[in-house]
């Protein structure tokens, strides 16, 4: 289950038991602490998630109005009859504002934070909150069987088996919502003191509506004189004692990413990311950098030939940073453009004035290498170095790095290579290989935070570099490279937490193991593209050219299909899928890196497939029975 992010507030009653105390304003702007109690209650949505409120208003409702001017997320709906009806008319008349699920509170509660988080993090859809014993006098007793709530009473006698006394802080559903609002269509004509209560128990034969419990949970609602003095006396200090003490916490929710990066990643990761406030000169900090670039050479088997220098940017910067600090200023680089990365390695050499030798070739297509030894030949005075991407993610072609590199070597020709999304995907060798430059980022196969990017680098050609008079300042490969070797400090502000993230990456990484990772993408790229080609697609690039973490397929001809409609019914079912880019034909991509299981890759069929059927989309080759197995959800 994940966060509900909507709130809805029941804040239009009188509260006339409390008229003493109150003069002329709501409930929920008694005071306890600093502020009024509605607003400590907003403070502590937030804190869980919440990023829309919606307040039902009536009794002195220029309050919540005012409210609403102060905070950009509150939002106010009035009930005009909120004298005489009873709660849920008002929780109706928030419908024009309900956006699916929400929770929902009365306004004159005070409660501790984890009663939020508890709701939040339940598996159970419709959830109401219920706790121990209070002795409050008012209490709403709550009767269940089977983990159900059966009826609701202030009278304990009703109640056969007890789950708790009503706390007034629920998780509805949409749908359950839809329900309650058709109902109170007719029960509010009958009885003007109807209350959401009320209809929950109607529904709870019908509708399951569970509730956790929370037996010694800090709480009250502020109905007459007795509740404010208990509150101010006991309760509140103990809810203020108990919030300072809980750690934050929150549900991720799981969106499956089949786009070529930033991809998915473990909560284990997310939640590195939560770590003490640190400055990041300090010497530990300096320790964790140092751990994270030995490790990021050992994944490629570079340890003591090679150094990585990281870059608080996106993969483009660290890019940048290779092409822009190493080559010569009478030299040039010969790039190789078979997609769109090829393509922008050009484009940063223009920024740069960087002289450049392009081989472009049509994207999808793989490098001739008798074409690349007559470029090589033909310039063999001024190349200085082989630029290319190793999977080019614009058509999931992979660029053969062993012939391209021995090809190099024979013209004494440095070589760059853009591996941003297969390291730590392809296992890739560095030693012997050739390579002089290897580029990538944190945020793809390695499953890590986007942004923090790398190049890996050969230590004798990084130490060269030092002799070239610098293009650049911030993306200067030596210079940053220099900082963190005298200083053990990066030279620039790092993204501290995504650091720890990608410390927490690595780890899951070795623990995978490097073949344990390649299997694992070996087996998701299979169950794809057998599932694609049983539903009827075809592939872009020759099978024998793939780097099988990314498949660019053929878009279907014909009327029926338009691809921003299929992100968007993918989408809404938790798919996040990617359009095509410049290819020679038109394709849309599916990626399968990160932080995914085969039942991912399956479930996107099913939903791929009940797409296809939905909108009359055939495909050539198309089966007639269906495919993928239903029941596999
Ligand atoms: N190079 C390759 C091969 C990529 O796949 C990408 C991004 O997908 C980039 C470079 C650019 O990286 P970023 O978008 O992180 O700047």
């Amino acid at each position: 289950m994940y966060n509900v992010q909507q709130a809805v507030i029941l804040g239009a009653g009188l509260g006339s038991r409390l008229k003493g105390a109150l003069t002329a304003r709501p409930k929920g702007f008694l005071q306890l602490g600093g502020r009024p109690i509605v607003e400590e209650s907003i403070a502590k949505l937030i804190r869980t998630g919440i990023n829309d409120i919606v307040i039902v208003t009536g009794y002195c409702f220029e309050f919540y109005d005012r409210l609403a001017e102060k905070y950009p997320f509150v939002r106010t709906i009035r009930n005009p009859d909120f004298a005489t009806s009873g709660s849920m008319l008002s929780l109706c008349m928030a419908a024009p504002c309900v956006q699916g699920d929400f929770l929902l509170l009365e306004s004159d509660l005070i409660y501790e934070y984890q009663a939020l988080q508890a709701l939040q993090s339940s598996p159970r859809e419709n959830c109401i909150l219920l706790s121990g014993r209070t002795g409050a006098c008012d209490e709403v007793y709550v009767g269940v069987s089977d983990n159900r709530v059966v009826n609701m009473s202030k009278c304990r006698d009703d109640i056969k088996w007890l789950g708790g006394e009503l706390v007034g802080i629920s998780k509805i559903t949409g749908d359950l919502y839809r329900q309650m609002t058709g109902l109170a269509a007719e029960k509010c004509k009958q009885n003007s003191q109807y209350h959401y209560e009320d209809c929950l128990t109607d529904l709870s034969s019908s509708t399951a509506i569970y509730y956790h419990c929370i037996e010694n949970l800090a709480w009250t609602e502020i109905d007459h004189e007795q509740h404010l003095s208990k509150a101010r006396k006991d309760i509140y200090p103990l809810i203020q004692q108990r919030d300072s003490e809980t750690v934050v916490s929150k549900q991720v929710e799981r969106h499956v990413l089949l786009n070529p990066g930033p991809a998915n990643t473990t909560d284990t990761v997310k939640y590195a990311m939560v770590v003490d406030d640190i400055c990041p000169r300090e010497k530990e900090f300096g320790d964790l950098v140092e751990g994270v670039r030995q490790d990021l050479v050992r994944i490629v088997h570079g340890a003591d030939a090679y150094e990585a220098v990281l870059f608080a940017s996106s993969g483009t910067g660290a890019v940048e940073a290779c092409l822009s600090s190493v080559v010569p200023h009478d030299k040039s680089v010969l790039i190789i453009n078979n997609g769109a990365y090829g393509k922008r390695m050009q484009q940063i050499c223009d920024g740069y004035g960087i002289s450049h030798i392009d081989y472009d070739i049509d994207w999808g297509e793989p490098v001739a290498c008798d074409t690349l030894e007559r470029l090589l030949t033909q310039h063999r005075q001024d190349i200085s170095h082989l630029a290319v991407v190793h999977h080019e993610t614009t058509v999931g072609i992979l660029n053969e790095l062993s012939t391209l590199s021995h090809l190099a070597e024979r013209f004494g020709v440095e070589i760059i290579v853009d591996a941003m999304s297969s390291y730590a995907g392809i296992s890739i060798d560095l030693k012997d290989s050739g390579i002089h430059y290897l580029v990538a980022s944190a945020n793809k196969c390695i499953q890590g935070m986007a942004g923090l990017s790398f190049v890996i680098c050969k230590k004798e050609s990084l130490e060269k570099t030092k002799e070239i008079k610098p293009r650049n300042f911030y993306f200067n490969l030596y210079q940053n490279y220099a900082y963190f070797s005298h200083k053990h400090e990066m030279q620039f502000t790092p993204p501290v937490q995504i650091f720890y993230a990608l410390r927490q990456a690595i780890n899951e990484y070795f623990i995978e193991t490097e073949q344990g990772r390649a299997k694992r993408y070996a087996t998701l790229y299979d169950v794809l593209a057998k599932g694609l080609q049983a539903l009827g697609f075809r592939f872009l690039v020759e099978t024998q050219y793939r780097a099988k973490l990314l498949t660019a397929i053929i878009e279907p001809k014909g009327t029926h299909y338009a691809f921003s409609e299929m992100h968007d019914y993918l989408y809404q079912r938790g798919f996040t899928i990617y359009p095509g880019k410049g290819a020679t034909q038109n394709t849309f991509r599916i990626a399968n890196i990160g932080a995914l299981a085969k039942q991912d890759i399956t479930n996107f069929l099913v939903h791929l497939e009940a797409y296809l059927i939905k909108n009359d989309i055939k495909l050539r080759h198309q089966q007639t029975e269906p495919v993928i197995n239903h029941h596999q959800l």
